[in-house]
């Protein structure tokens, strides 16, 4: 007589990557199916971001994240093995020890992620283990969208068109209603000696005043963003002082929701005006337009897509850059962006790219500083988003804002923030400022600020910079290079 009780099969690893979900996740979805007993791991390797080690903000997310995914797993009857060191040891051990026979995973597109996953595959396929890898983590696989000459795209419309042209994104699975245990359980390392949280100090408590990392806030955010904000998201994702935008980007950078998910909550939306619902799908399409740009660029974090900005002359200005990151600049938009950063590890979209602007133009700070000190500070660093957005700020990116366009903080600071109320929430000081001023306050009558509690260069500091010779000085520098080839 046939046994159907294929538990006694051998086990299959499912390896957890940037994919910290039950929902939607394809790996485990097939894994679950064949009805065998599944060995969920997830494996803290020496490169965890794509591009090198994990920032200090995001391993206290995945410090959260991976105990939920635990507690998740546990309501399906199954655990969470944790091990640390390089994925093909790590593998190779759990399968002595389980006599697991198949790998599965979700495909992750960065480079260091690639150069690990490729030659896994083919050592454990070597060894007679079946490796089965699935998409997910994107709309659309990077390596198959092509402009008309067979080209990767480096313009985002065309690639948004094609996208739009290739169909809805698959349906989104759901999670599996039971896993299968192993006869036995593996060692697990404890989550507490991997000691991803800050300790003293530790300066990551004020994040949990807006955070709740874990695929169970993941939906829950969705659904709220769906019925509370989505109508309206045209005009207001580019407002700070207001609550605009979806906060879901640090949850995508884990996994813990998948694009498919977000983008079909907004199909069939009766109450939402078509407008927002195609502006917020563009938005998440440039974090598939990123991935696509890094998948083709390996070295998008690092290198000048456009290389003629190799020769621009950065400045070596320690002082302002530290200025700059303690949001301390005398700019009261930039400031309070780069408050918000430490505050709760993020900062609104039109602020980034205030910030970033500042750092690059006014004070000829190479981006890759920028890049690499919000690789630390955000909780949604990306290795994708992140690089493409510098290089966009930049002028030296795939369809990049032009170096001379350089923002105003002042002006930029009082069209989208025109009550001040996001400077007067991370920049307390200014707090009683009129709004009139409180963009500018070292423009403002000695006896408003006054009034207010203000003594530039004491309460608050006076300019870095002045903007407008700044941005003089940045064009000046940029007309050195613009026409290098
Ligand atoms: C200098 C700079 C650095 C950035 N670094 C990152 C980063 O490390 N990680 C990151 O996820 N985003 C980054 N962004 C893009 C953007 O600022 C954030 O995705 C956005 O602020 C997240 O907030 P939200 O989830 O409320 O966005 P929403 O407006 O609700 O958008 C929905 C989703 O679309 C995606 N998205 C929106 N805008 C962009 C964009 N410009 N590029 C790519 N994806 C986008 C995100 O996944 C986001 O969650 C950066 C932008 C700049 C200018």
């Amino acid at each position: 007589m046939k046994n159907n009780d294929l538990s006694h099969e051998t086990p299959i690893i499912v390896w957890f990557r940037k994919d910290l979900r039950l929902d939607d996740n394809h790996a485990l979805h097939a894994a679950a199916q064949t009805g065998r007993s599944i060995i969920p791991v997830y494996i803290r390797e020496p490169s965890q971001y794509g591009t090198g080690p994990l920032g200090a903000a995001q391993a206290w997310w995945l410090h959260h994240s991976l105990k939920d995914l635990e507690k998740a797993l546990g309501g399906l009857g199954s655990r969470l093995m944790l091990r640390g060191g390089e994925p093909g040891s790590v593998l190779a051990a759990l399968i002595a020890e389980t006599g697991a026979s198949t790998v599965h995973w979700n495909r992750r597109y960065d480079p260091n992620g690639i150069a690990v996953d490729g030659p896994l595959k083919e050592t454990l396929g070597v060894n007679g283990i079946t490796v089965k890898s699935f998409a997910g983590q994107l709309l659309h696989e990077p390596s198959r969208l092509k402009t008309g000459s067979g080209t990767p795209y480096r313009v985002y419309t065309p690639f948004w068109r094609a996208l739009e042209a290739s169909g809805e994104p698959d349906q989104p699975l759901e999670q599996p209603d039971a896993l299968v245990s192993p006869a036995e359980w593996p060692g697990s390392e404890d989550l507490a000696s991997w000691a991803l949280l800050p300790t003293e100090p530790d300066w990551a408590r004020t994040f949990s005043e807006i955070w709740t990392p874990g695929e169970a806030a993941a939906l829950e955010r969705l659904e709220a963003f769906v019925e509370d904000d989505l109508s309206g998201y045209k005009t207001r994702r580019d407002l700070p002082g207001t609550d605009g935008t979806s906060r879901l980007s640090p949850h995508l950078a884990m996994g813990e929701i998948s694009p498919a998910r977000i983008w079909h909550a907004t199909r069939k939306l009766k109450n939402v005006p078509a407008e927002d619902v195609i502006t917020f799908r563009k938005e998440l399409v440039w974090r598939d337009f990123s991935y696509h740009l890094l998948f083709h660029n390996p070295q998008l974090p690092s290198e000048n897509l456009n290389r003629k900005y190799d020769a621009f002359a950065w400045a070596e200005n320690d002082d302002a850059f530290k200025r700059w990151t303690k949001g301390q600049t005398g700019y009261p938009i930039v400031d309070a962006g780069m408050r918000q950063l430490w505050r709760h590890g993020t900062m609104h979209n039109r602020v980034r790219m205030i910030a970033a602007s500042f750092l690059i133009k006014d004070l000829l700070i190479d981006w890759r500083r920028g890049e690499t000190w919000f690789r630390d500070t955000l909780v949604d660093a990306d290795p994708a988003s992140n690089a493409a957005s510098w290089q966009w700020v930049a002028g030296s990116g795939a369809d990049a804002s032009p170096f001379f366009r350089v923002f105003n903080p002042v002006l930029q600071g009082e069209k989208f923030d025109p009550d001040g109320i996001y400077v007067k929430t991370f920049v307390p000081e200014l707090a009683d400022l009129p709004a009139k001023f409180v963009h500018r306050p070292f423009e403002t009558p000695e006896s408003i600020l006054d009034a207010a509690g203000v003594t530039l260069g004491v309460t608050y500091p006076k300019p870095l910079v002045d903007h407008a010779k700044a941005r003089d000085r940045a064009l000046a520098a940029y007309n050195k290079i613009k026409d290098a080839a």
